[in-house]
């Protein structure tokens, strides 16, 4: 053997001639040789390829792995912050629906409606195969909720800022005094609700509110408006009444006289007449009614420009008492 490696002769049996004969390998002979060789190579290289990601992360791994953290923990921050906007937002609603709403008298919105459009499984299933499925889908959800609920929320206040522009003209039109001045209460006889009729002594439904008064006691208009009657009416006597615009209109019975006529157009406080005993009347006092929309309401609900809560108090339960009605 010299200094370069020679080629190993190969010999093989042959059960003819019953010796060995030289083999010379065909190159087809020697390309199995070669594939036989390196698919065992390759397969090694693989299994400890494998082994080692198995347990190693190649730097890029690591890398992929930090950020998918960071990720994680940014969606978690978001899904706190998106919690506390809600919060907020929940209690702007209620806010609106209790205090702003019922002030400018606008239909309340229902729930189904300020917390409608969202949900739905369906809608985040193209979410649900992305690692931490759970954690995204509840904050796209909670995002859903809020720009939903942002949006019902600002057109109430669109709409109320447009109730507001007429605040100013209905607040001077909206009955909110009593008809006769009533400084301590001692004119108010009989209030609204079943009552005992003074002339029949049956159970009836008085519409209105009596104030007790000396005959001749002045009578004001309790909000701005124009007297669409002044004149008899069964029952009432000398009557007057005013619509004051928005719904509202008001009527007082048994006057002695008239300090206004049809047509015209009153203020709040203004004198419209006198107290008297006309119509079916056990005594002079005023009886006065408030209608919204056609139907008779507690006038006790209207005084609120002349009464401070404890007066209000006070005239709740006197009105409230069940004696006999002045009718
Ligand atoms: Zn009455």
């Amino acid at each position: 053997m010299g200094l370069f490696r020679k080629r190993k002769n190969i010999y093989l049996f042959d059960p003819n001639s019953l010796s060995y004969e030289k083999f010379n390998p065909t190159f087809k002979d020697r390309m199995y040789a070669v594939i036989r060789h390196l698919s065992s190579g390759i397969l090694i290289a693989g299994i400890a390829l494998f082994l080692f990601s198995r347990f190693f992360d190649s730097p890029m791994e690591s890398q992929l792995r930090k950020e998918n953290k960071l990720m994680q923990t940014q969606y978690e921050v978001l899904s706190l912050r998106l919690d506390r906007a809600l919060d907020v937002l929940g209690d702007l609603q209620q806010r609106d629906e209790n205090l702003y709403r019922a002030v400018f008298q606008a239909e309340s919105i229902p729930e189904s409606i300020r917390k409608s459009g969202f949900g739905g499984a369906n809608r985040y299933s193209y979410l649900t195969n992305l690692p931490n499925a759970g954690l995204i889908i509840s904050t796209s959800q909670k995002m859903d909720m809020l720009s939903k609920q942002l949006y019902v929320q600002s057109n109430s206040l669109e709409e109320l800022v447009n109730l507001g522009k007429t605040q100013e003209e209905r607040l001077k039109c909206i009955p909110a005094i009593q008809p006769v001045a009533n400084k301590d209460l001692k004119r108010v006889a009989s209030g609204y609700g079943w009552r005992i009729d003074p002339i029949y002594h049956d159970r009836h439904f008085h519409y209105g509110m009596d104030f007790a008064a000396p005959m001749g006691t002045e009578i004001h208009a309790t909000g701005d408006g124009t007297v669409i009657y002044a004149g008899v009416r069964n029952g009432y006597g000398n009557c007057v009444m005013i619509d004051h615009g928005f719904g509202y209109e008001t009527l007082y019975g048994h006057m002695s006289r008239f300090a206004c006529h049809a047509g015209q157009h009153v203020t709040r406080g203004e004198i419209i007449g006198y107290v008297g005993s006309t119509g079916k009347s056990t005594g002079p006092h005023c009886h006065y009614e408030v209608h919204v929309n056609g139907r008779p309401d507690n006038p006790a609900k209207y005084y609120f420009m002349d009464l401070s809560p404890e007066e209000y108090e006070k005239m709740i339960q006197l009105a409230e008492n069940h004696g006999m009605t002045m009718d």
